[in-house]
This record gives C-alpha cells, structure tokens and sequence, in this order.
C-alpha cells in the first residue's frame, strides 16, 4: 500500500501542474530572439524561454498567430522590448487574457527619436519618432538585463539567488564586449565612420560608438523607402566617399544593392540588427551578433 502510495505521488503531481510546469521550469516568452537570449543568460536552468519572433525575422512586420497567442497564455512571465517596436504584444497579451507577469526590458532607456529626415511623410504616430532599437548601444543592453533579472526574482522568488549571480556575472562581459567595440571602432580611421543600412536600427549603437549611420527607411521596417530619400542617399555616398553599403538580416537586400550599385561604394556584408541569427548561424548571441556586427564593420571601413 505504502509502496503504490509512494510511487503516485510523482504522477499526481506532474497531473496538477499541467503540462506548461511539466518540466518544473519558469515559462519565459520573450517578444524576439535578442530578449530571449538575455532570459536565457540571467535563467539558466531555472528557466525555458521562448520567442515569438524568430532568428533573422523582422519583429516590425510580425504577425501573432493563434498558437503564439496559447504560449503567452501558459506562460509565467513574458518579456517585451516596449519603445514601440514590439506594441502587437499589447493585443496579444488582451487577446490571451494571461496572469503572466510583464516585464518591459527597455524600461529606464533614454529614448532616441527618429532623425528628422525621415520624418516627412511619415505617418505621426508617437510610437513612430521613438528609435526602439535600443540594445545596439551596449550599456542599454546591461538595463535590458537588470529588468530581466528583476522580473525574473519578483516572478519565481526563491530563484533569486540564482538570476542574481548569473546577471552578475554576464553583465561582467557586456562590460568586456563595450570595452572590445569602443577599441575596435576606435581603430577605424575617422573619416571612414560612417555606413548606410536599410533601415535606420543602428542609431543608438552610432551614438553609444562613434559611427554615422544613414538609412531609406526609418526607425521601422514598415515605411516604403521613397524616391527622393534613396536618390539623396546616393548623391550622399558618392559627395562623401562612404565606403560600405550594408545588407540586414531582417531586411529585403534589393534597396542596398540597389544603392550600392548606383552609388559605386561595395556592399560591406550584413549586420545584425533586430535578430540573431540561427543557431549554428554567424550571431546566434546577443555577444556572438555585436561581435559579428564589429568584425564587418571593421573589415569594411579599414583602409
Ligand atoms: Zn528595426
């Protein structure tokens, strides 16, 4: 009797939890892979976390399906970028009707608004002059952390312990990584700085480092690139000598080829910017991708 007792209690146990605790660990969903790559540092084993955004997919663009809808629904804390880049998460989290604790990663960012240039023509939404991207600056990334690590302790308190030493000692190398790309794009000669991309994503990582970066399309993937802002573009390259065209990995590559191509500057390869990569692809880290990102840019705006 004691013997079937015994060997119920696991089986009953594993019945009451249901199948979204079935392996004990936290649920985390996280809105892109850039968030869950942090969730994945700070939880460590505490945790399994999920993305609603894929690697190399344009969080912009997205389009919640009925299934990302039952994920955020199961889970016990869900992670956001906020700054207007993730806002379909608003209707999904209503849409889901989840307890899940929210943790806005961005939270105490000093925002950047879109440049000026872009702004003609645009529609005006508040959301829209915010540049969200702001875990291309690296100390941003280390506030993206520190939430995580909060929300994390509020959600599954007696992990704590565990969140607490992990983000310490992960914060300790995106200190190491900031120190790595200021001497690396301090090695780039001063009046190589500076890159056109698709869309303008790299404005927090131009300001935080010392680069120019300039863009067709605004601070989202969204807007058509217009004429007029692809022609100055052009006239600009050739006037300043700008070295590279980059291609994303979220982004449609035609518009920079097509600069490239009418410009005469090479296209210098491909930033990360609002993803990873695959695993097993060139950033499927957050320190693998701005690791990547400098290697290109380095290799072409050196002399
Ligand atoms: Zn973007």
């Amino acid at each position: 009797m004691l013997g079937r007792l015994t060997l119920c209690i696991p089986l009953l146990l594993l019945l009451v939890s249901g199948p979204a605790l079935a392996d004990g660990k936290v649920q985390v969903v996280a809105s892109f892979s850039i968030l869950a790559d942090f969730v994945r540092e700070v939880g460590g084993e505490r945790v399994a976390v999920a993305s609603l955004v894929g690697p190399d997919a344009d969080a912009h663009s997205f389009q919640p399906s009925p299934a990302d809808a039952r994920r955020i629904r199961d889970a016990k804390v869900v992670v956001v970028n906020g700054l207007g880049f993730d806002s379909w998460t608003d209707r999904l989290l209503r849409a889901a009707g989840t307890r899940a604790a929210i943790v806005v990663a961005s939270a105490g960012v000093k925002p950047l608004r879109e440049e000026a240039s872009h702004g003609h023509g645009h529609d005006h939404h508040a959301d829209h002059d915010t540049d969200p991207h702001a875990w291309q600056d690296v100390a941003n990334a280390k506030l993206y952390v520190a939430n995580i690590r909060d929300g994390l302790a509020k959600a599954d308190p007696e992990g704590r312990a565990a969140y607490e030493a992990n983000a310490a000692r992960y914060l300790e190398r995106l200190e190491e990584l900031d120190r790595g790309i200021r001497a690396g794009i301090g090695a780039i000669p001063p009046g190589r700085r500076e890159v056109i991309t698709t869309h303008d994503a790299f404005g927090y990582f131009g300001k935080a480092y010392g680069l120019t970066f300039t863009a067709p399309q605004g601070v989202s993937t969204g807007g058509e690139a217009k004429a007029a802002d692809i022609a100055r573009i052009i006239r600009q390259v050739k006037a300043r000598r700008i070295p590279a065209v980059f291609l994303e990995n979220v982004s449609d590559p035609r518009l920079a080829d097509r600069i490239a191509a009418e410009s005469g500057a090479k296209i210098g390869g491909r930033l990360h910017s609002d993803a990873l990569s695959a695993p097993g692809g060139p950033a499927p880290t957050y320190l693998d991708m701005m690791r990547a990102n400098l290697a290109a840019l380095r290799a072409a705006l050196a002399e």
